[in-house]
């Protein structure tokens, strides 16, 4: 079978030689096709960090194999391992984090041990990178949470946790105040809960979560969060393992996944053949398991643990009053332990069964639909406006743009209300909403809000619009705070 490998920049090349050795050392029955992206193909001038020939062959193979790459800086390009993920919809990040006998933390010194699976969603929320400057002071980013995409990563994380034979999932949110965005990814949760009785489901506040995991790490069994959350999460959970050095990363998707580590291109060891591998194996085991080595994943795996049991250690951890080894010598060390057992978590030896991941060439998007509202209005319109003057005089300004149609409901700064009630106390920012709604409950059309657009601009400049929608009787947006 072959797969698709991106060295990657920095430490990437160095950390991808030692494990590609360790994989032929087994004879991991694997063909490599080596593909470019990266900061260097960035330089070449590819805007997206990657070859159209790349592409091409990621989308053939199915499975990508990478290293870490750098997003240049300043120059208006986006990070290329976001645009990977984001391209083929790998919508779900899985990262495993396990205690490992021989990378002593403070929960390993204290008998604690952790396997927790953090599954994020990898592609909304606001990695979207849509972002806008509406004043020159005020930056305003968008946040996208879709039912369809949270479905899809949720569905993911039941499936794993029955797999992994986990007995409690649990939802990580901030539902609490973001109460549509983290609303409907909690919402599609327990939805999807209902199909899996034989796991206990719960939810906890991000905050919460944070706090729980570092006081009782062990409470948890399998995470799922939305993507900036996740991101923040996950890394915390690293820390409790020994640092990025022991964090793999799998991005899982219906045609095709990517398996790298989690930690970034070390610039400031790259070059010097010390970086520690770990979490580069540890993905690419995940990647065997994928692809049915289950054999070659397990022999591996025992001999890492056992090679790190022994006290061997690159660097950047373990007891540093042994020698470090360089990167080669780690890899060295760890095929000279093939066959060896490790005292604790030792992985259970199954039969391989590797298989070719289908993948089917599409010659359309998939469009991504659950249900339309059987009965949509448009009820109002929220108008941001750029201004510096205060609330009462804007709305005085306001009271013949109306019209016939909308009357102004709210104005508000930064979220919080402050005509027709509000505090003096509250600070302002020279941006405001100004909410209109129907005037006499009759539905409004896209050109009466054209209309008050072009009605309001001689006074103000209208930076950005957004509609009120009813759907089905429902509220399709939030009220400002106090209003
Ligand atoms: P980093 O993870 O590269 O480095 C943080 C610290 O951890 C450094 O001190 C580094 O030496 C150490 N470190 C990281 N990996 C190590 C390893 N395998 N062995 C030993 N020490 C290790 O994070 P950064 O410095 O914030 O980012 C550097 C670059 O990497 C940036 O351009 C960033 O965009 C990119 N990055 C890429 C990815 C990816 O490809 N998925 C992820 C994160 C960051």
């Amino acid at each position: 079978m072959k797969i698709a490998v991106a060295k990657g920049d920095g430490i990437g090349p160095e950390i991808m030689q030692a494990v590609l050795n360790i994989f032929d050392a087994n004879k991991v029955g694997l063909e490599y096709e080596y593909v470019d992206m990266g900061k260097w193909v960035f330089d070449k001038g590819f805007s997206n960090g990657m070859t159209p020939d790349a592409q091409k062959s990621i989308e053939e193979l199915g499975i990508l194999f990478k290293g870490p790459m750098e997003t240049p800086k300043g120059k208006g390009v986006k990070s290329v391992n976001v645009t990977a993920r984001k391209t083929w919809n790998t919508y779900a990040n899985k990262r495993v984090f396990q205690s490992l006998h021989g990378v002593d933390t403070v929960f390993s010194k204290a008998g604690i041990n952790i396997d927790i699976t953090i599954v994020r969603e990898n592609i909304e929320d606001t990695y979207g990178g849509i972002e806008h400057m509406l004043t020159h002071d005020v930056a305003l980013g968008r946040r996208f949470i879709t039912r369809p995409g949270s479905n899809q990563v949720i569905r993911y994380a039941f499936e794993m946790a029955r797999q992994k034979g986990a007995t409690r999932i649990t939802c990580g949110h901030k539902a609490n105040i973001m109460k549509l965005t983290d609303g409907l990814f909690l919402e599609c949760f327990y939805e999807i809960a209902k199909e899996y009785p034989d796991l206990k489901s719960d939810d906890k506040i991000v905050d919460d979560l944070a706090m729980q995991l570092v006081v009782r790490p062990d409470q948890f069994d399998v995470v799922v969060m939305t993507n900036l959350q996740g991101d923040i999460i996950s890394d915390l959970c690293a820390g409790l393992v020994g640092g990025l050095g022991f964090a793999p990363s799998a991005n899982i998707g219906d045609h095709i996944s990517i398996f790298e580590a989690v930690h970034g291109t070390a610039p400031d060891i790259a070059g010097k053949n010390i970086a520690n591998p770990t979490a580069l194996l540890l993905s690419g085991l995940a990647m065997l398991r994928h692809l049915g080595y289950m054999e070659n994943a397990a022999v591996i795996e025992n001999a890492l643990l056992y090679t790190l049991e022994q006290g061997v250690r690159t660097g950047d951890f373990g007891d540093r009053s042994k020698t470090a080894m360089n990167t080669s010598q780690f890899a060295d060390a760890i095929i000279a332990n093939f066959g060896k057992m490790p005292a604790s978590n030792a992985r259970p030896m199954l039969a391989n069964t590797p298989f070719t991941p289908a993948v089917c060439h599409l010659d359309r998007n998939p469009m991504l639909v659950t249900r339309e509202a059987q009965q949509e209005k448009i009820v109002g319109v929220d108008m941001f406006i750029e201004s510096v003057e205060q609330p009462e005089v804007i709305a005085k300004k306001c009271v013949h743009h109306g019209g016939t149609k909308f009357k102004l409901i709210s104005i508000s700064n930064r979220g919080t209300q402050v005509w027709p009630t509000g505090s003096r106390y509250t600070n302002l920012v020279n941006q405001y909403n100004l909410r209109f709604e129907t005037l006499n409950e009759m539905p409004l059309t896209q050109q009466d809000i054209i209309g008050l657009y072009v009605s309001l601009s001689p006074d103000f400049k209208v930076c950005s619009l957004e509609l009120l929608n009813m759907w089905d009787g429902k509220r399709s947006y939030l009220l400002a705070q106090g209003q």
